[in-house]
This record gives C-alpha cells, sequence and structure tokens, in this order.
C-alpha cells in the first residue's frame, strides 16, 4: 500500500532527543528557544513563539488581539475543525467566507463581502501548503483596521509576493505528526511585534514575567525540550523536503492532466506552494463517485483522502449556536463533495507516483 503520509526522523533527530533525555532538562528549555530562533529565521520574523500544539497556537493568537464578546473572526468554512474550535474557545464569534476553487481558499473579494460592523479579525487559511493571496488579503485588512491571523498549520514556507505565510499578521504553525514539520504535537506563532510577542510568552507560561511574578492570568501552552530536538534537524532539511514535495506534485500534475473528470491542483502565480497536500477534485465528468475513486484506489495499493468531508460548521453541535453564524457558500459547498487529496510526501519513488497516475487513469475510463 502506497501511504497517503509517512512519518520518519532521521539520526540528527535521535542524537538530539537523546542528548535531551539525557541532560534532564526535558520540559521547556534552550532546545524550544533554538528551535524558535530557526523557525523565526526560516519565516523571516522577528519573533517565534512555541507551544503545545496548533490549535493552541490559533488561540493564543486571537487572545492577544482582545476581542470582546460578539467580536467577529472571519476565516474560511473549508478547513480542519480546530480553525473553528480555537475562534470558540477564545471567546469570540465565527463567521465564514466563501473559498475560490483555483487556491481552496478565502479570497479579498469573498473576504470583503463577509465583512460587518463587528468582524475584527481575518482569519485565512492556507489550506494545503497554498498560501491565500495575503497581498490582497492584508491590504484589505489596512484599509478596514482590521488584525490578521494567519492559520498557516499545513503551510510552513509557503510564500507570495516573495513573504512568507506567518509574516502577514499573526502567523499560527502546526507540528501535528502529518504536518510537513513535525514535533508529534507542537504549535508556533509568528510575529514582528515585539510587545504582541512578549505577551504571548507571558501567557504561554501562566502569567509570569519573572519567578512568582504573575502579570495576568495565563495558561501552561509550553512545548517541551523533548519536541523541539526533534523538530530542530527538520528546519535545516525543510528545503530539500519542499523540493521532494514540488518535483513529486510535478509529476503527478503532468500525469493526470488531460484526464476526463479529474482536475489537478495548481500551484497560482506568484506563490510557493509547500504541497503539505496534493488535492484534486473529480468532477462529475468522472463519470464515477469520489467514493467509488477512493475504493478503487486502495483495491490498486494507493491511500487517500478526504479532507474534509464537510464544511467545518455542518455538525450539529455547531449548528445553532449563536457565536456560529453561518450562511451559504456555494463554491466550498461544491469543492467539499469533490476534493481527494493523493500521497505527494518525500518518500514515493517515480514509480510510485507513475502508479497512482495510471491508477486514476484507469479507474475513470473504465
Ligand atoms: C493541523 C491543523 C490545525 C491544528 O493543529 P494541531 O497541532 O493539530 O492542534 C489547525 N488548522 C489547520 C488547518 C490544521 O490543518
Amino acid at each position: 500500500m502506497i501511504p497517503i503520509t509517512v512519518v520518519e526522523f532521521g539520526e540528527d533527530e535521535e542524537r538530539l532527543v537523546l542528548e535531551a533525555l539525557k541532560s534532564g532538562g526535558i520540559a521547556q528549555g534552550p532546545r524550544v528557544k533554538e528551535f524558535e530562533e530557526a523557525f523565526a529565521e526560516m519565516i523571516g520574523v522577528r519573533h517565534a513563539v512555541a507551544v503545545n500544539n496548533g490549535t493552541t497556537s490559533l488561540v493564543a493568537s486571537i487572545d492577544v488581539l482582545d476581542l470582546n464578546p460578539g467580536d467577529e473572526v472571519l476565516t474560511s468554512p473549508f478547513t480542519f475543525v480546530a480553525t473553528l474550535n480555537a475562534i470558540l474557545e477564545a471567546g469570540a464569534t465565527a463567521r465564514f467566507a466563501d473559498i475560490s476553487a483555483d487556491d481552496f481558499n478565502v479570497t479579498a473579494a469573498t473576504l470583503e463581502a463577509g465583512l460587518t460592523e463587528r468582524t475584527r479579525v481575518l482569519m485565512p487559511v492556507h489550506l494545503y501548503g497554498q498560501i491565500a493571496d495575503m497581498v490582497a488579503i492584508s491590504s484589505l485588512a489596512d484599509s478596514r483596521g482590521l488584525a490578521i491571523v494567519e492559520d498557516a498549520a499545513q503551510a510552513h514556507g509557503a510564500a507570495i509576493g516573495g513573504r512568507s505565510a506567518g509574516t502577514y499578521g499573526l502567523g499560527s504553525f502546526s507540528f501535528y505528526a502529518t504536518k510537513n514539520i513535525t514535533t508529534g504535537e507542537g504549535g508556533m506563532i509568528t510575529t514582528d511585534d515585539d510587545v504582541l510577542a512578549d505577551r504571548l510568552r507571558i501567557l504561554r507560561n501562566q502569567g509570569m514575567r519573572a519567578r512568582y511574578q504573575y502579570e495576568v492570568a495565563g495558561h501552561n501552552w509550553r512545548m517541551t525540550d523533548l519536541q523541539a530536538a526533534i523538530g530542530i534537524p527538520q528546519i535545516g532539511r525543510y528545503d530539500g523536503i519542499v523540493a521532494a514535495r514540488r518535483a513529486n506534485a510535478k509529476r503527478l500534475t503532468a500525469g493526470l492532466e488531460g484526464i476526463r473528470g479529474i482536475v489537478p491542483p495548481r500551484e497560482l502565480a506568484g506563490r510557493r506552494h509547500v504541497w503539505h497536500q496534493y488535492t484534486i477534485r473529480v468532477t462529475e465528468e468522472a463519470g464515477v463517485s469520489r467514493e467509488e475513486v477512493v475504493a478503487k484506489l486502495g483495491e490498486r495499493g494507493v491511500s487517500s483522502g478526504i479532507y474534509y468531508p464537510k464544511l467545518v460548521f455542518d455538525y450539529e453541535t455547531y449548528r445553532g449556536r449563536p457565536e456560529v453564524i453561518i450562511d451559504e457558500y456555494p463554491v466550498a459547498e461544491r469543492v467539499v463533495a469533490e476534493v481527494l487529496s493523493l500521497p505527494v510526501h518525500p518518500h514515493l519513488t517515480p514509480a510510485d507516483l507513475d502508479h497512482i497516475v495510471a491508477s486514476l487513469a484507469a479507474i475513470v475510463d473504465a
């Protein structure tokens, strides 16, 4: 079976984890600091603040913006549930803007259409590793005096306009096991704002600046040195990891172009896609349902995934809640029924990629 993700570490990770173990300093310490500095440099920001997971990094980012109850965060309906849960946990109200089928992301135009008097934060999600159009979105935010929180959980190193995801606002990253860079569980917030970075560091550590001096009621959001030890070497290797993902995506697209009813994903002009997922759309023209494609790929030894099977609010638990304001999203509603993610990870061989393409061609032609 060709898996949809592979989690694999090298000798550098083993060595650094052992060093941390042997040092006895396994909670937040010097390795977390080193991981933060390396990540900040990779993204091109002044500050990176490590936390215990990506959901926390979203909650913390909204938290430091000091919203009032009823203030709205405008985000994508086509995302992982953590995006919505974080807005609710931070005590804000969630509203949604439709996406574009070109990059699966919200756009400046859809966000603008979703603005209300209560909108305080624009929260684009850089889905599958392609950054949203942050050049246009940040000028919208500037013109309306809105904050930006980027859900860049899937987009480490993605870029537009020569700037990385996580530099256009508060950037929120995840290092969950399947993400492009992983520490098992982990998260990072990036910012150029010295004051926000300072507040995030205080909030992360029980609100404490000096020992037993509490400035605010804080949290335990800390990352451990064991996690950081796993993450540090991956930053050094990350260019190679992305290059492999990009080459795999290119080979898949070359093969899939022209297959009836299969729409391959595109890297839009001026953007650097880091291919966390390679997600095709299976349209009606395929003459076979997406669910059949999944089953038949499985029979041919190809794992695939549906990210995500429903729009984020489309569950009983969110419907009817006053903090979740639901409208209609024609593009997202269509796309959610069409998407199918194929393996694109760096451990695929050219033969694997060709087998994925040949399998899809045979399934659609049958
Ligand atoms: C993974 C993910 C998160 C949450 O990250 P965790 O580290 O799993 O808490 C948030 N948003 C998106 C889009 C994600 O893919």
